[in-house]
């Protein structure tokens, strides 16, 4: 992304207007409308500026009205967005082993990692959701991008047969990595589907995800950062082989957001099941990923 930046920002200083950190890094009079909208929602009404330097992404439009999560951390610091995956009237998947819903045993987790970010004081950290409160996909990444967010984190746990055990990490394709990953997207994407979203009115089809010029960079930013979490992580968390994998997971299409869906494990396996549930399996989350946003975000103040 650098490459890109330093031209704006030379761009944008001879036009007089300097360009704050927190602005977007792509020329793309789209992108500038979402960041104009996101600083005065007033703009709205206005005519978008139009520039002679222009490339055409087509963007999710900003979804108004999605909820404002509280911001944590010291000012200043790089936000992490942690996602809790499903809630409300979807429970995701269901343990064979006691009944552990999905949703409310992610969103321990990803209190415990926003806990344990907040405890290094490097990040600024907030939750798409803090309760039982129901989100549809594009909510979810809709709040990470109003925030400004600079990483994005969705935490769930899957569910197989017995034998299935490890944490998996997931970042977007357009073509899944395998047949088990293609299908684990059908099966999150559906979340909204089944939750009588309408999906109508979407400019890309969920099932099949079309990845733009901006998109490309940010998944190869995604796949770097899941490369670092599965190694901090390695000494701490069992993994299912590889522990990479790739799919069309709608909740990962941000095209300004490095973004990775951690699947914790597998609810239907007993011993996944109760890793996950217990806080020493927990932290050692946690644990895992602080240290790799830790070096996420070095590695990027180093090459600033
Ligand atoms: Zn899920």
């Amino acid at each position: 992304m650098a490459p890109v930046f330093l031209a704006l920002a030379a761009l944008g200083s001879a036009a007089g207007t300097p360009y704050p950190a927190n602005r977007l890094a792509v020329a793309d009079p789209a992108f500038e409308r979402v960041a104009e909208l996101r600083e005065r929602p007033s703009a709205a009404q206005a005519k978008p500026q139009r520039s002679r330097y222009s490339v055409t992404i087509p963007l999710d439009p900003v979804v108004r009205g999605t909820p404002q999560p509280r911001i944590l951390g010291p000012k200043g610091r790089p936000l992490v967005v942690i996602d809790a995956g499903h809630g409300g009237h979807d429970p995701g998947t269901i343990s064979p082993h006691g009944g552990t819903k999905e949703k409310n045993v992610v969103l321990s987790v990803a209190k415990r990692i926003r806990d344990e970010l907040l405890a290094s004081g490097r990040v600024r950290v907030a939750l798409t959701r803090e309760d039982d409160t129901f989100l549809v996909l594009r909510e979810r990444t809709a709040i990470a991008r109003n925030l400004g967010a600079k990483l994005f984190i969705s935490v769930h746990a899957d569910s197989a047969g017995e034998q299935a055990t490890g944490s998996t990490i997931y970042t977007l394709s357009e073509v899944a990595s395998d047949r088990e990953a293609h299908a684990l997207a059908q099966r999150e994407n559906r979340a909204d589907i089944l939750n009588g979203v309408n999906l109508s009115g979407e400019s890309n089809d969920v099932t099949s995800i079309l990845v733009d010029l901006a998109q490309r960079e940010t998944m190869a930013a995604s796949l770097e950062f899941a490369k670092l979490v599965r190694r901090e992580s390695a000494p701490l968390v069992p993994f299912r082989s590889g522990g990479l994998r790739m799919a069309g997971l709608a909740v990962l299409k941000a095209p300004d957001m490095p973004a990775i869906l951690l699947e914790l494990g597998y609810l239907s396996n007993r011993e996944d099941a109760a890793r996950i549930r217990s806080v020493e399996g927990q932290q050692n989350i946690a644990i895992g990923l602080r240290r790799a946003v830790e070096i996420h975000f070095a590695k990027q103040m180093a090459t600033r």
